[in-house]
């Protein structure tokens, strides 16, 4: 009854409710001086606009282009806007028929500081979290059953000149996906799930949402330095996307393949894969609406093209383009260990991690004014998703084989600052060992507390070393969100979906367990998320930031995620406020 009687009252009294006002950048940001961004102001529930005054710091904004989105909203805005350092404030006042209203945004902007870092190399462990990197530890450096004590630590952790542990959550949401966190590494931003390096806005159109640079775009721009951008997911996929894309949509796939020829970042070096992105409607597989093809195109543009392992380490230039498959490279297990035929299909010759970062490094290094590249290890995200702890973590031996490698550079490079982090959490936990001799789903094959033991892996090894999942005592590896599913605790040669549909639609639509994997013997587990979701999603866990060289000291203690971009742009010496 309550909203009635407050309609009623407000008819009678003939009052309006007030406008709904937003200022982006928003309240409370942060930027980095001369960082460029769209300022907008968008007034919504408006009764009869009839003036709005704008200001930064007292003085009047000119040029700000006022749009009537729908019947009851107004919009101003300016694009490519920066500030001093400092602090600074907006302040819109703005009358309709409610009345006169006022909103303030306050921002601060970082000075530059003094360059120590001239080249960078980011990795980042697409759902590495602090949990799932001391798996692959686990796995890589078993403990010595003679003192219980590990038998090693991954490069990554090793030798570190600083540590950082990192805390993530979005503009809209206290948990994140990779687009949004991704664009906070790159933007300093606190950013909307699902959108790249942009704040919202109220129109339908996703790419012409008010812009914030990133990282790359002020390198480009200010620097002469060289941009390179390396992963194994499909290349339009939302962390190689933060680095040079703007849209609310990180599905925008055309958009983001053709933003990396045509945005105002055009890396150097892009070695990635999904060609399906890259290549005319008219071939085979192709995911674009257009007949542009970018192999062809790219190389108009100077750009030497490779496709194979083979290719790419035979490449000498200036500037690479590489696309390794038509989706996602496989997992590290798929690639060396199991090489199923359904899985690799055509790509038999694709490159490592490692392989793509070393190149990647002396193609960008040949430029004396130095490098920022950033790779990452999309495949451990991709496979905790469906709850394939097994082909997670062995990402996470591949993406520390291609950090042992920068740090070896660092050391040779001592102007190189090397970075690893994650994106964002998942919920991978390690409880207990299992004897595998009691087969698939046996729960009392789980071993806890002194029964967990130590398990036997690394008495097999593959053709890099790398132990194989398959030993007599595994451990036992569970995920904390999760839908109904079975769980075998052993890993599988051919990759099976967690679920499948439950075969309903509308409201009843949902998900069940993979009978296939049910079948294989397993424990059947009630899941905690909703029925809606297929697979595990993101957790709000913390994130390892390991640092090592030049201005590794500006990473340190507990930080949020958007503090990493200042603690790049300080080692780096970056001055948003000049031009090249
Ligand atoms: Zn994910």
């Amino acid at each position: 009854m309550r909203p009635l009687l407050l309609t009623a009252a407000l008819l009678m009294t003939g009052a309006a409710s007030a406008a709904d006002l937003k200022v982006y950048p928003y309240d409370g940001s942060r930027l980095l001086a001369g960082q460029r961004f769209d300022l907008r102001i968008e007034a919504e529930n408006v009764k009869n606009y009839k003036s709005a005054t704008i200001r930064l710091d007292g003085k009047l904004i000119e040029g700000l282009v006022q749009t009537n989105t729908k019947e009851t909203s107004t919009e101003w805005t300016l694009r490519d806007q920066s500030i001093t350092p400092g602090a600074h404030s907006v302040s819109v006042v703005f009358s309709d028929d409610a009345g006169v209203q006022t909103k303030v945004a306050r921002w601060t902007a970082d000075a530059p500081a003094t360059a120590k870092a001239k080249k960078v190399i980011l990795f980042i462990g697409d759902g590495m979290s602090w949990n799932v990197m001391n798996a692959a530890k686990m796995v890589a450096f078993p403990y010595n059953p003679a003192n219980g004590m590990s038998t090693g630590k991954l490069a990554m952790e090793s030798d570190l000149s600083s540590m950082a542990s990192v805390t993530t959550s979005s503009y809209d949401s206290a948990l994140a996906d990779s687009a949004n966190t991704a664009s906070s590494i790159a933007s300093g931003q606190k950013i909307l799930v699902n959108a790249l390096n942009v704040y919202p806005d109220n129109t339908e159109n996703t790419l012409d949402n008010p812009r914030i640079e990133p990282i790359t775009g002020i390198l480009r721009r200010t620097t002469g330095a060289s941009i390179g951008i390396v992963s194994d997911a499909f290349g339009t996929d939302a962390t190689p996307a933060a680095f040079s894309a703007h849209t609310r949509r990180r599905g925008d796939y055309q958009s983001i393949a053709d933003q990396y020829f045509q945005g105002e970042v055009k890396p150097d070096v892009l070695l990635i894969g999904g060609s399906r992105d890259f290549i005319p409607s008219t071939a085979a597989g192709s995911r674009r609406k257009d007949t542009t093809d970018w192999i062809a195109d790219s190389q108009k543009l100077g750009y030497n093209f490779v496709s194979t392992r083979t290719e790419l380490l035979a490449a000498n230039s200036n500037k690479l383009f590489g696309l390794f498959n038509i989706d996602n490279v496989p997992s590290y297990l798929d690639r060396v260990q199991y090489k199923g035929e359904n899985t690799l299909k055509d790509f038999k010759d694709m490159p490592y991690l490692w392989d793509s970062t070393q190149k990647a490094v002396e193609t960008l290094e040949k430029n004396p004014d130095g490098f920022f590249l950033m790779v990452e290890s999309g495949m451990i995200d991709k496979f905790e998703h469906p709850l394939d702890w097994q082909r997670a973590v062995w990402n996470v031996l591949e993406l520390d084989k291609a950090v042992a490698w920068a740090k070896d550079y660092a050391k040779k490079n001592p102007d190189t600052l090397v970075l690893v982090t994650a994106d964002h959490a998942h919920s991978l936990t390690v409880f207990g060992g299992y004897d595998t001799s009691k087969g698939p789903g046996q729960r009392n094959a789980v071993g806890i507390y002194e029964a967990a033991g130590f398990p036997t892996y690394g008495d097999k090894r593959d053709v890099n070393g790398f132990p194989l999942p398959e030993t007599a005592r595994t451990y036992a590896v569970g995920f904390g969100a999760t839908p109904d599913y079975c769980e075998t605790y052993l890993g599988r040669a051919e990759f099976l979906d967690p679920t499948v549909s439950n075969g309903k639609t509308g409201a009843e639509a949902g998900f069940v367990p993979n009978p296939k994997i049910c079948a294989e013997g397993a424990v059947q587990r009630v899941g905690n998320l909703p029925t809606s979701a297929n697979q595990g999603v993101h957790t709000a866990d913390p994130l390892p930031l390991f640092a090592f060289g030049a201005g590794a000291e500006n990473f340190m203690g507990v930080m949020d995620q958007t503090e990493i971009f200042f603690g790049i742009a300080k080692a780096m010496g970056l001055d948003g406020r000049k031009n090249k």
